[in-house]
């Protein structure tokens, strides 16, 4: 039986784990929530009392944290670097987005011991995490994605090599800048065509079937009302928050910095999403960024 550490259980980390229990695989789940822990007990998962007793002797060790300094303290130099007590045979999975540079270093780190790492990052959402549809984003060599594959298969859909160590993290942050892009921009289409007297659900479906058409019109349109199923029109509940994208552009801007690639309309999106943030709507689905647009009144 092939035994998987995974270590974060969230929002998008327990359901995965659940996911891979449903799949067969024996899970050992740490996080450190006690409540987490539960959730993932009651979904078949095994519970370990540390992160280093769910990885000593498995197979896979996953991990799907909030930040960089996160991954960087559980496998390298916190209390109990899990490269500690991983198995060589072993390959560490992460798949939390995190900055390149990290991703980088902690796979160097591994190799020393002899230990395989991938950058997994993902794209799909909570929801794409419940219903095992995630995309995976993976950055390391032709074996260790070779090797990822059973694992991420139980987890996700689409599963793409997008390079060596790192490049998971740099394609994933690149997507979630054009998606930032893309929705402004939509944003800013819809509310001028309503000011000026247009219907959005129209408006929508002719920009839909022309040439602006775009992911945002086509399944997520920011305007209430117009798509049942969009956050939208729920309140801008559920969804990608405007915290997590504000999180993902600031990766992007590392990138652009280090790389001194020009991204005039990722900063000005992230301007935008922050500006937005600070009027109170972190927690806001991403495209509550219409809300920005549109006339509070005189
Ligand atoms: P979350 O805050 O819900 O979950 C993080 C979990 O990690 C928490 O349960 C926390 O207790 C645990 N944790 C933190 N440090 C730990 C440690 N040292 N040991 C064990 N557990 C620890 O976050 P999330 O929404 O699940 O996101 C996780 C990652 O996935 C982030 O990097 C995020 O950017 C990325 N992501 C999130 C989404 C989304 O829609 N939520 C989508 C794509 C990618």
């Amino acid at each position: 039986m092939t035994t998987v550490a995974f270590i974060g259980l969230g929002n998008m980390g327990g359901p995965m784990a659940a996911n891979l229990a449903k799949a067969g695989f024996t899970v050992r789940a740490f996080d450190l929530s006690a409540q987490a822990l539960e959730t993932a007990k009651s979904q078949g998962c095994e519970i370990a009392a540390t992160a280093t007793e769910a990885a000593t002797d498995a197979d896979f060790v996953i991990s799907m944290l909030p930040a960089g300094k996160h991954v960087r303290g559980l496998y390298v130099n916190g209390d109990a670097p899990l490269f500690e007590v991983i198995k060589p045979s072993a390959l560490v999975i992460d798949c939390s987005t995190i900055d390149a540079d990290t991703a980088r270093h902690v796979a160097a780190a591994g190799a020393e011991k002899g230990i395989g790492f991938v950058d997994a990052p993902v794209s799909g959402g909570v929801g794409g995490a419940q219903a095992g549809t995630l995309t995976f984003i993976v950055g390391g060599s032709e074996a260790q994605f070779a090797q990822a594959q059973p694992v991420l298969q139980a987890m996700g859909k689409n599963i793409f090599h997008a390079g060596d160590h790192g490049a998971g993290q740099v394609a994933k942050v690149c997507n979630n800048m054009l998606l930032s892009i893309l929705m402004a921009g939509t944003c800013e289409a819809i509310n001028m065509g309503v000011k000026n007297g247009l219907d959005p659900a129209v408006l929508s479906e002719i920009m839909k079937q022309s040439s602006g058409g775009n992911w945002a019109l086509n399944v997520y349109n920011p305007y209430p009302g117009v798509m049942e199923n969009a956050p939208a029109s729920k309140g801008y509940q559920g969804g990608f928050q405007v915290d997590l994208m504000i999180k993902d552009l600031g990766l992007a801007m590392d990138v652009s910095q280090q790389s001194a690639s020009p991204v005039p309309m990722g900063s000005a999106a992230r301007s935008l999403f922050t500006l937005h943030k600070a009027g109170g709507n972190g927690k806001l689905d991403f495209s509550s960024l219409l809300k920005l647009y549109q006339d509070k009144g005189e």
